[in-house]
């Protein structure tokens, strides 16, 4: 393999490089795209220890979670098995005006395409959109997080150690070299990470008209209902408000409680939080810790809202900052204004569902939303009545992992989605092709026109 091009300089001729690739036609076979697809899956199974040390490193991350990253191969077998029936061309009906002839869409790959990513799950968030970028066809530029530099080398010494240069690349650097890969013109830009950069991301993207994929964050809600099963609630919640620390873009943010069952619930929270990492989370295995100085200065400011009803402890030699849950939050509170993406979890309250849902549809659209309720009718008016980019109802964070379920934001969280075939899809053109004969040529459709023609158009169009 060529060695990797890692200086930002290099960037305009590697996507000249990856143009002549492409126009090549090399990414056009389904043939191609499997065995490549095949490599990348051999690749990141060799280094299941590299990966899992790298977000050690960065995150202080347990193994068992570490291997959430490795869960793009599960991305990996389902576009291995389909890609044929993905790529297939899809008949569609034609018109009587078009009679004979034949219709169908067939995807086409865009051509160099752009992967930027955060440093929270670094290694998954580069191969997921990646597998889609190869499913389809097209040559790929990744640009991981500095801010986790152990997983940016492993994501870059595997690319490197895959695929030449001139197909797959990877851009290690900071948000400089995020500016001036945009500076470039793509043919599509796939972007995880917040909202503000989100948007700096677009502007440059509509210089060139790039289309965009946004996988944003925001403030995702977790309204807990009287009607549950408290025990499973509270582990689950507290599962996936704390896994990484809270830095998932998908953790519950805020808990909205039923006032009815508010001091039960935090009490099995509180020990569900006690199960998992112990009365010191400090000494836990289990508990991540916070990415640099600049999130653990953010969050720690964050602390001083309500009151603290467990964790609060910080130590900022290692970046730790306990699992905390802050009772007597209001939607003033500094703890509500953005954003958390670390383990802290306030709690506020609702007297009725409608008042819940009220806060939820002041504020923008969430990437996910949670519902905890055995209520069959108020689970559909909250689903009915509140949008967000997805929905797990009695559960947390797991609807990410189901294939079959497109992945992505709404409003201020997002546009586009990805995660199974939804991935190839936002990868690929979706080419309309109407195919017709030379067996005849009705002149009805030609001037000059007369009575009878108009007729026939009239008939052919009031109806
Ligand atoms: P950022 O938006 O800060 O950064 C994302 C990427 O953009 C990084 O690669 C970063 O580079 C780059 N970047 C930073 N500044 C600029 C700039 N001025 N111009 C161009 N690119 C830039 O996000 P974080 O990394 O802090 O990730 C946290 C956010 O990501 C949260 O809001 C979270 O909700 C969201 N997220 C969304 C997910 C989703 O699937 N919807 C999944 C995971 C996270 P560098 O880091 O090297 O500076």
């Amino acid at each position: 393999m060529t060695a990797q091009l890692t200086k930002s300089s290099a960037i305009p001729s590697a996507i000249e490089h990856q143009r002549q690739f492409f126009g090549a036609g090399h990414t056009k076979s389904v043939e191609f795209r499997l065995a490549q697809l095949t490599r990348l899956k051999q690749a990141i199974i060799d280094r299941q220890a590299d990966i899992v040390a790298a977000v050690k490193a960065d995150l202080g991350r347990p193994e068992f979670e570490a291997y959430f990253e490795i869960a793009t191969i599960s991305e990996i077998n389902l576009a291995i098995k389909k890609l044929k029936t993905w790529t297939k061309p899809k008949r569609v009906k034609s018109t009587l005006e078009n009679f004979p002839s034949s219709a169908w869409i067939q995807p086409e790959p865009l051509g160099v395409v752009l992967i930027i990513g955060p440093w929270n799950y670094p290694f998954q968030l580069m191969m997921s959109p990646l597998v889609g970028a190869i499913a389809a066809g097209n040559c790929a530029i990744l640009k991981p997080s500095e801010h986790a530099p152990a997983t940016a080398k492993v994501v870059s010494d595997l690319i490197a150690a895959t695929y030449e240069p001139g197909y797959i690349t990877v851009f290690e650097g900071d948000a400089d070299t995020s500016q001036q890969l945009l500076a470039e013109k793509f043919d599509h830009i796939f972007f995880t990470g917040g909202t503000a950069i989100g948007r700096i991301v677009m502007a440059a993207a509509a210089k060139h008209l790039t289309p965009v994929t946004l996988e944003l964050g925001g403030k995702s809600p977790c309204i807990i209902d009287a009607d549950i099963n408290l025990d499973h609630a509270a582990r689950r919640i507290a599962w996936g408000k704390f896994i990484n620390a809270g830095q998932t873009c998908i953790a519950p943010d805020y808990l909205l409680i039923d006032h009815t069952i508010k001091e039960a619930f935090l009490a099995k929270l509180k020990s569900a939080i006690h199960h998992f990492f112990g009365h010191n989370p400090a000494q836990s295995p289990d508990f991540s810790r916070i990415i640099n100085q600049r999130q653990f200065d953010r969050l720690t400011a964050l602390l001083n809202s309500g009151t603290t009803i467990v964790g609060g402890e910080t130590d900022a030699s290692t970046r730790y900052i306990a699992p905390t849950v802050l009772d007597n939050v209001t939607w003033d509170s500094a703890v509500m204004a953005d954003e958390i993406f670390g383990p802290i979890l306030p709690a506020l309250t609702y007297e009725t569902l409608d008042q819940a849902i009220a806060q939820i549809n002041g504020r923008p659209k969430p990437l996910a939303l949670y519902f905890f309720s055995r209520d069959h009718g108020k689970q559909q008016q909250v689903l009915t009545e509140t949008s967000s980019g997805g929905v797990c109802l009695n559960d947390t964070v797991l609807h990410i992992g189901v294939n079959g379920l497109p992945f992505g934001g709404v409003g201020q969280s997002g546009m586009g989605s990805y995660h199974g075939k939804a991935t190839f899809d936002t990868f690929s053109h979706h080419k309309s092709v109407l195919k017709k004969t030379f067996w005849f040529d009705l002149d009805w459709r030609y001037a000059p026109y007369n009575a009878s023609k108009l007729a026939q158009i009239k008939k052919l169009v009031v109806r």
